[in-house]
């Protein structure tokens, strides 16, 4: 048995769902509100018997190793650790770094407890605390996000790792100690920490803050090491990722305490990228949970280079972009010390992405001469240009109009010449090798589940059936195991889906979900009928799709003056 499956033996899916969100039986199957779009009535089932889950909703479906990577985010090796964790089971396929990896988490939630403990436990560290009170940080917050404190004595941490019989290579590779000229030292000292934890909460690495404004840096970060790479980790993620995705909307700050004050305030779908300029990869992880993102970084210049920078990388990755103004506040924090509504306010006013450039440019260059009409119209006419609807762009094209006082015909000639210069192209997006866009993808999948449903069908269309050509690969697999298991008289479900591969199986398993609920109570012969007509439908599809492709060798024949050629196709043709 491999580890999957293994893992799929000791785990029931209306467990490990269940965890996540209450689940009713109702008939075979259980359902509740799907956790993937919003819903009022329950279209998501779960099936004990498949272990499968489908959306009729939203299409979401698969098992519990799909379930766990759509709703955590996860890629399907941090999948199956966490299953396996849950399951009981060593591993033995763990990648190479596995061990290392696992180390240095070990060693890093360690040190998270020692931080947190030196906290509260040590005089110097209540000081630290008081300080993080006066800040207006409550405690609350501080046992969430696991603020800790790193005392000024050399080698706290270090001495307290060793103690736990971790080596100093493992401890020096979290990146905790450093090397001085007399041996090693704690990293981080005499400052407050913030842990940053991966996606699923594991510690990867810390932040030291400064308590006294003289010391410097102000901030120090971990290296970077196996288990911590600053483009792919956003900070406070792990806390508020399901507030993120109840709100469908992810506010990104920039700094660590801007997460914490927001959370505070109530306003808790925040997250900070940590001390790094956004990647394409923190908008792929924030993509997972959001389709909105509110930028609120600083109001400085390089706040402002920081939003434009994440709008451009946003846009590729289809995420709605807002901006958050924050007007006279300097960042967040600031302004959620002025008032919490203040700050709701700006997070709920937060405008379009082309109100923002009107706004900054307007601010760097003026309105009232020509030359600041010319630099204005240029840096908003670029970013217009890049909309994919006409009716935004004339909306906006009006907009900037009445407020540079120029005739909107102008601008239009503007807009022409930029759109001409070559644009940023949106990267295609990579595919599954699923054919789901092929229009008869979906007719093949219910041809095969009713014949997998109601196999005694399969004798009145065997003819038939034998004449498709199916268009997709995964039919023809399933339609041959179906015909192998069918012909040997001992045909069950469990004997078609044993011969196909893994992610075969979980597809052909939702399937028959879908197939279950929608013929549980139709009779034999309805089913039949059902059945002949969308074979129907098939074959004139696939009619069509060979007419037009031989219409299409016809044209090419007569171009290239091929008689012989075109007599023939011509003659197929008419036979159609
Ligand atoms: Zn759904």
């Amino acid at each position: 048995m491999s580890e999957v499956d293994d893992i799929k033996s000791r785990l029931d899916i209306v467990d490990v769902i269940g965890q996540y969100m209450p689940l009713k039986k109702a008939g075979r199957n259980h359902k509740g509100l799907c956790p993937f779009h919003s819903e009022k009535t329950s279209s998501f089932l779960v099936s004990s018997e498949k272990q499968i889950f489908h959306c009729f909703g939203c299409g979401k479906g698969g098992d519990i190793f799909s379930f766990l990577m759509e709703k955590e985010g996860l890629s399907f090796s941090e999948a199956l650790n966490q299953l396996a964790e849950k399951a009981g089971i060593e591993l033995q396929s763990k990648p190479r770094d596995w061990g290392l990896k696992s180390k240095l988490f070990s060693i890093n939630e360690l040190a998270a407890k020692f931080f947190e403990k030196s906290l509260t436990d040590s005089q110097e560290g209540r000081q630290a605390m008081n300080y993080l009170v006066k800040r207006g940080i409550n405690r609350d917050t501080i046992r969430t996000f696991r603020l800790g404190y790193a005392s000024s004595g050399w080698e706290y941490l270090f001495k307290f790792l060793q103690r736990k019989d971790y080596v100093q290579e493992d401890i020096e590779k979290a990146g905790l100690i450093v090397q001085r000229r007399n041996g090693y030292s704690d990293k981080f000292r005499n400052r407050i920490i913030f842990p940053i934890t991966n996606v699923i909460g594991k510690v990867a690495g810390f932040t030291g803050r400064v308590l006294n404004l003289e010391d410097l840096p102000k901030y120090l970060n971990s290296p970077e090491t196996p288990v911590f790479n600053k483009s792919k980790i956003l900070y406070g993620l792990s806390v508020t990722k399901e507030d993120i995705s109840i709100n469908k909307t992810a506010i990104l700050v920039e700094g660590q305490t801007d997460v914490l004050s927001s959370y505070q305030a109530g306003v808790k779908n925040v997250i900070a990228s940590s001390g790094t300029a956004l990647t394409s990869e923190h908008i792929r992880l924030i993509r997972r949970y959001a389709e909105i993102l509110i930028l609120a970084m600083d109001a400085d210049n390089a706040g402002n280079e920081a939003t434009k920078r994440a709008i451009e990388l946003a846009s590729v990755h289809d995420l709605e972009v807002k901006v958050a103004l924050l007007g006279k506040y300097k960042d967040p924090d600031d302004c959620i010390k002025a008032g919490i509504d203040i700050w709701k306010e700006i997070i709920a006013n937060a405008v379009p992405v082309i109100d923002f450039y009107i706004k900054s440019a307007l601010n760097k260059f003026g309105q009232d001469s020509i030359p600041a009409k010319k630099k204005v119209s240029a840096e908003v006419l670029s970013v217009i240009a890049l909309l994919d609807s006409p009716v935004e762009r004339d909306q906006y094209i009006k907009k900037l109009s009445t407020i540079l006082k120029i005739d909107a015909s102008n601008l239009y000639e503007a807009l022409s010449k930029v759109k001409n210069k070559k644009l940023p192209q949106k990267p295609t997006i990579q595919q599954n090798d699923k054919p789901k866009t092929q229009d008869t993808y979906w007719l093949e999948k219910r041809i095969l589940g009713i014949l997998l449903y109601k196999p005694d069908c399969f004798k009145g269309v065997q003819d038939e059936l034998e004449k498709i050509k199916w268009p997709d690969k995964l039919s023809e697999r399933i339609y041959g195991c179906f015909k192998d298991c069918y012909t040997r008289k001992e045909f069950s479900l469990d004997a078609v889906v044993e011969k196909l591969d893994y992610q075969d199986r979980i597809d052909i398993l939702e399937m028959m979900m879908v197939i279950e609920e929608h013929y549980s109570d139709m009779s034999q012969l309805d089913i039949a009928h059902e059945l002949d007509f969308y074979l129907n439908l098939l074959k004139q599809s696939s009619t069509k799709m060979a007419m037009s492709k031989m219409a299409e060798e016809i044209a090419q024949a007569e171009k290239s003056g091929n008689h012989d050629k075109l007599k023939e196709l011509l003659e197929k043709f008419k036979a159609f």
